[in-house]
């Protein structure tokens, strides 16, 4: 009896998307009835991509993210499947909260604003961050008509045309540049404020909407509360968003998976009609003959590997722009530093950057977020760089920690020198979504012609880690379907 072919799957990039598709592809039917070799390629020397976690003296600091949302629930499905749910830790109960600079001083986000809008107007009203008449335009959400058209619009476009320009500066700007270190002219409101824009539609004004939802979590809160399954909004693991590395590579240490680190792939070959359809050749001349291939790389990445495969698609993938940021993590002694810090971190407007000389773009007081450090020390993170100012990331590391701590100086009164500092430089890694970015995906999702071809990452459909699981389930699933047509 003739034996059944084994069907080669590569996937480039270690980090989350492309480890989630080997652990998937590593579940399917074909891989357990030995029909299936899977090989990860990584260019680093460890997985995980931009998942880093290190232990210092007891603390637990997570070089890039350092938590997930759990309304989006990829992240727990992959937990329960790895068997680690045991290990998800909620947000601390206290201090939640998040604080802004105002006037050059830290004052507290109005309690109930959500990311871009007041959902109570009471405590909104109360709240120094914008002058009377700033709230006045904000509370005319209430009544502004929504947007007739569909199309997609600037994230700034949209909070001014909702809330004015001061709510704009002073409020959603540095919300957004600390999540996407990108620039609200250009960013597309259709992703970045997909909720937003559908309260718009949906309840004729974002305030409103955000009123529904209030009161629709509240009962549902009541709900989990009694069903005991309840992570609150943003989840961690107990030591570091490293465990759902760690254990993905456990899983993925089996007979018929290699993964391969040091391993910068440089080019690839695709040979349609042969059975072994592509040809993966790396910078140290190694080559993997595969039938399908997944990227899991960066856009701008996957778009050089794809220039002599498919030179349209790797047009498109190259119109994808990514911001860069730096990250520089302390640990503090507790009593070198003045203030309560009784919030998760801080967002710094740009106006206020300009006005009182600041770098940083936000801080998170990463111990107090989550149980990560003993009582008497305190690890804090600065974000710096993004689209806007990635030209300090021409400075070398001690200059960017000594901007670091003197605007912490300023900010949380910080005295002392630290006991822990490291520089991580995340070159290239946030995608930015902008305006078109939805109409430019589905070009890129239907125009490729090269079977055997799947894509994955951030830039994809969601830069958050819920929604990078969510392209490795997507692109498993794809080669398995396909796998299936082929027999
Ligand atoms: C500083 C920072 C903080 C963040 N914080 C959060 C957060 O708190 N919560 C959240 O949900 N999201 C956060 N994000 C976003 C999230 O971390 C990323 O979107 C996600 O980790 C991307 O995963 P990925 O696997 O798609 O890409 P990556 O992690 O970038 O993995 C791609 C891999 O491909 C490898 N590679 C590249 N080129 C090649 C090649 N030629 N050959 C072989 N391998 C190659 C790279 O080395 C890398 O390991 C943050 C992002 C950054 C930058």
């Amino acid at each position: 009896m003739a034996q059944a072919k084994v069907t080669r799957v590569v996937i480039v990039g270690g980090g989350i998307s492309g480890l989630t598709c080997a652990f998937k592809l590593s579940q399917t039917e074909q891989f357990a009835r030995g029909l299936l070799h899977i090989c990860v390629l990584e260019n680093r020397s460890r997985f995980g991509g931009i998942i880093e976690t290190k232990v210092v003296d007891d603390c637990i600091i997570d070089s890039g993210p350092d938590s997930f949302i759990t309304n989006k629930p990829q992240m727990l499905t992959l937990a329960r499947e790895l068997n680690i749910e045991s290990r998800i830790i909620a947000v601390n109960k206290e201090n939640r909260g998040a604080l802004i600079v105002s006037n050059g001083a830290l004052v507290p986000l109005p309690p109930g604003f959500v990311m871009l809008a007041p959902s109570k107007l009471s405590s909104f009203f109360q709240s120094s961050v914008l002058s009377l008449r700033g709230k006045l335009r904000t509370a005319l959400d209430l009544v502004i008509p929504p947007r007739k058209e569909l199309t997609d619009e600037s994230l700034a476009a949209f909070v001014r045309r909702r809330f004015g320009q001061e709510h704009l500066d002073k409020l959603a700007q540095p919300m957004v540049a600390g999540i996407y270190v990108g620039d609200a002219e250009k960013l597309s409101a259709a992703h970045a404020a997909a909720r937003f824009v559908a309260m718009e539609r949906t309840a004729g004004s974002v305030i409103k909407g955000l009123r529904v939802e209030r009161k629709e979590l509240a009962a549902r809160d009541l709900k989990d509360e009694s069903s005991g399954a309840r992570y609150g909004l943003f989840a961690s693991f107990d030591r570091g968003m490293a465990v759902v590395v760690d254990s993905l590579l456990a899983a993925l240490s089996q007979p018929n998976i290699e993964l391969c680190l040091d391993t910068t792939v440089q080019a690839i070959a695709y040979r349609p009609g042969q059975s072994e359809r592509f040809s993966v050749s790396s910078s140290s001349s190694q080559s993997w003959q595969c039938d399908h291939l997944v990227l899991a790389t960066a856009a701008k990445v996957s778009a050089g590997l794809l220039k002599d495969v498919d030179a349209n698609l790797s047009v498109q993938l190259s119109k994808i722009n990514s911001a860069s940021s730096a990250v520089c993590n302390f640990i503090f002694e507790r009593k070198d530093i003045a203030h309560r810090l009784n919030a998760f971190g801080v967002v710094v407007p740009e106006l206020e950057m300009l006005a009182h000389n600041l770098s940083v773009l936000a801080v998170s007081f990463a111990s107090v977020k989550f149980a990560r450090a003993p009582q008497d020390k305190v690890i804090v993170r600065a974000f710096m760089g993004g689209i806007k100012r990635d030209s300090l990331l021409e400075k070398d590391d001690q200059q960017l920690i000594d901007l670091a701590l003197a605007d912490l100086a300023k900010l949380i009164g910080l005295s002392g020198r630290p006991l822990y500092q490291a520089v991580h430089r995340w070159i290239d890694s946030m995608p930015q979504y902008n305006v078109g970015h939805q109409s430019l995906i589905a070009d890129i999702e239907n125009t490729s012609s090269v079977v055997g071809l799947h894509l994955g990452g951030a830039y994809l459909h969601g830069v958050g880690l819920p929604d990078c699981v969510a392209s490795g389930y997507k692109c498993a699933e794809s080669v398995s379907r396909l796998l299936a047509q082929e027999v």
